[in-house]
C-alpha cells in the first residue's frame, strides 16, 4: 500500500493486502483518508517540493506579516471560492491557522475580547460569555472551550436552550453555527437572535460547504467563517485552515492569537494547499475549455485530448480518474451513500436521518446531501455505541454531540477498504 509504512489494525500481509477479518474497525474519527486514491491517481501532477532555502523567514508575506497568510495561499483561496460560489471573499480579509481547530479558538479569544467591554459597560456584568451550539453540536467544540479553563468565556452547551432559559438571556453569547452540519449534514442557520438586549455573535463552521457534501445553493455571507483544507482535500495532516472575516478587528485580535499560540502558520504547508488548490481549479477549468470544445464541434471529442488524460490513471483500479476534484468527491460519495442506505433499508435496528434533493450551482445538477458522517440511531433507545461495539465497530457515541446515546457517529470518509468491511459488518448485523 502506499502512503503507509505500516498495516493498518483491519489489514495484514507483507502489501497489507489481506483482510483482517475479525479487527476493531475504528471509524469514530472523520480522516479524511477516502481521497488519497484520487491523488495517488493524479502522481506528480500535484506534488509540491520545496528548494532548502525557500520559506525560512517567520513572516509569509513582508507587508502582511500580521496575518501570516502567503500571499500566494490568499490568492488561490479568494479564486477557489469565486469558481465554486459558496462564500463571499470581497472586501473580506483571510486569516490561516493551523487547521480550523486553531481558528475556532482565534475566533473565540477575538469576539469575546471585542465584545465584553461592551456588555460590561452597559450591564456592568463580568459573567463569562456562554458559548452554544445547537444539539447535536460537533463535538470537539465543549472539549476545546473546556480545555483551558478560561475565566473569559465557557461551553454553555445547547443553543436551542440557551434562548430559553431567562437567567442568561441578557449574558453576551457566541453561537457556533455548523453548515452543513456534524455530525448528520443538515444546513443550519442559527438558532439565536442578537437583539439590543444581548451582547450575540455567531461564528459558522462551513468546514463541509464544498460540491462533494452537499449542493452548493447560495454564497455563504457570514461575519466569520471558518474552513479547513482537511475536508476540501482531504490534507489533514497538513494541518491547514482558513477563516474569512468581515470586520478587521476581528481578523486583526484572530492574528494576535495565532501569533502568541503558534508565531504564524507553517510556510512549508501554506505552499503545500496553494499548489493542491491550484490543481484543483486547473482541473475544473480544463474540464469547463474541454467541454465546451466538444459542444462547439457538434459532441465529438478529439484523439489528441484523450491522449493527454493517460497520466491520469489510478495505480490501483487502472481506471481513468480525469474527472475534476468536486465531480469526483461528490460521485464517491453518492455511490459510497447509495450503498450504505441499500444496506440499512428496511432495517429494524437503525434509523437514520432523510436529506432533500437540491439544485448545486456549481455542479449545475440536483442531488441530495452526502453527508460525511453516518448518524445513526438505534431503535428501542438502544445505546448504539455498545451495541456496535460488540460488532466491532468503533463510533463516537450521541453523548459526545449532546445527543443521547441511541446516536452514533460513523465517518464515511475512510479508504474503500474500510468503507467496504463497514458494509459487510452493517449488512451482517440484519
Ligand atoms: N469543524 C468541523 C465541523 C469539523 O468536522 C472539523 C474536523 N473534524 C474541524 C472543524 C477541524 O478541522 P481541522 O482539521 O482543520 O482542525
Amino acid at each position: 500500500r502506499t502512503g503507509a509504512c505500516h498495516c493498518h489494525a483491519c489489514f495484514k500481509g507483507p502489501q497489507c493486502a489481506e483482510l483482517a477479518t475479525d479487527c476493531i474497525l475504528n471509524l469514530s474519527f472523520g480522516d479524511p483518508t477516502m481521497f488519497e486514491s484520487y491523488w495517488l491517481a493524479l502522481g506528480s501532477e500535484a506534488t509540491t517540493s520545496i528548494p532548502a532555502w525557500q520559506g525560512m523567514s517567520y513572516f509569509a508575506h513582508k507587508h502582511n506579516a500580521f496575518l501570516f497568510v502567503d500571499p500566494y495561499l490568499e490568492q488561490a483561496i479568494r479564486e477557489l471560492h469565486s469558481l465554486v460560489g459558496n462564500a463571499v471573499t470581497k472586501n473580506r480579509h483571510i486569516v490561516v491557522g493551523v487547521g480550523s481547530t486553531q481558528l475556532f479558538q482565534a475566533a473565540i479569544y477575538a469576539l469575546v475580547s471585542l465584545q465584553q467591554p461592551q456588555a460590561a459597560a452597559a450591564n456592568s456584568s463580568t459573567t463569562p460569555t456562554n458559548i452554544v451550539s445547537a444539539v447535536p453540536y460537533y463535538s470537539a467544540y465543549p472539549e476545546v472551550v473546556s480545555f483551558q479553563q478560561s475565566g473569559k468565556y465557557r461551553w454553555a452547551g445547547d443553543a436551542s436552550k440557551f434562548q430559553q432559559g431567562n437567567a442568561d438571556q441578557k449574558a453576551a453569547y457566541i453561537e457556533i453555527v455548523t453548515s452543513p452540519n456534524n455530525p448528520e449534514g443538515s444546513i443550519r442557520q442559527a438558532v439565536l437572535q442578537d437583539d439590543a438586549s444581548s451582547y450575540g455573535s455567531t461564528i459558522h463552521d462551513l468546514a463541509y460547504y464544498w460540491p462533494q457534501y452537499t449542493p452548493i445553493t447560495a454564497t455563504a455571507d457570514y461575519p466569520v467563517m471558518l474552513f479547513t483544507f482537511s475536508k476540501i482535500t482531504g490534507h489533514a495532516g497538513t494541518r491547514l485552515g482558513w477563516a474569512i472575516v468581515e470586520d478587521v478587528r476581528v481578523a486583526t485580535k484572530m492574528s494576535e492569537f495565532i501569533r502568541v499560540n503558534t508565531v504564524g502558520v507553517s510556510q512549508d504547508s501554506q505552499l503545500r494547499a496553494t499548489t493542491l488548490i491550484r490543481t484543483i481549479i486547473n482541473g475544473h477549468k480544463q474540464a469547463k475549455m474541454k467541454q465546451k470544445h466538444v459542444k462547439d464541434n457538434g459532441g465529438e471529442e478529439e484523439e489528441e485530448e484523450e491522449e493527454e488524460e493517460d497520466h491520469l490513471v489510478d495505480c490501483n483500479t487502472q481506471q481513468k480518474q480525469w474527472r475534476p476534484f468536486f465531480h469526483y468527491g461528490q460521485t464517491i460519495l453518492e455511490e459510497r451513500w447509495r450503498q450504505v442506505l441499500l444496506v440499512l433499508e428496511g432495517h429494524s435496528l437503525f434509523n437514520i436521518p432523510t436529506y432533500d434533493q437540491a439544485f448545486c450551482s456549481f455542479l449545475h445538477k440536483s442531488f441530495q446531501p452526502n453527508p460525511a458522517f453516518l448518524w445513526l440511531e438505534c431503535t428501542d433507545g438502544q445505546d448504539c455505541h455498545q451495541l456496535l461495539l460488540k460488532h466491532r465497530i468503533v463510533t463516537r457515541d450521541g453523548p459526545s454531540f449532546g445527543a443521547s446515546s441511541a446516536f452514533v457517529r460513523l465517518s464515511l470518509l475512510d479508504r474503500d477498504s474500510l468503507f467496504d468491511l463497514l458494509l459487510q459488518r452493517l449488512a451482517s448485523l440484519r
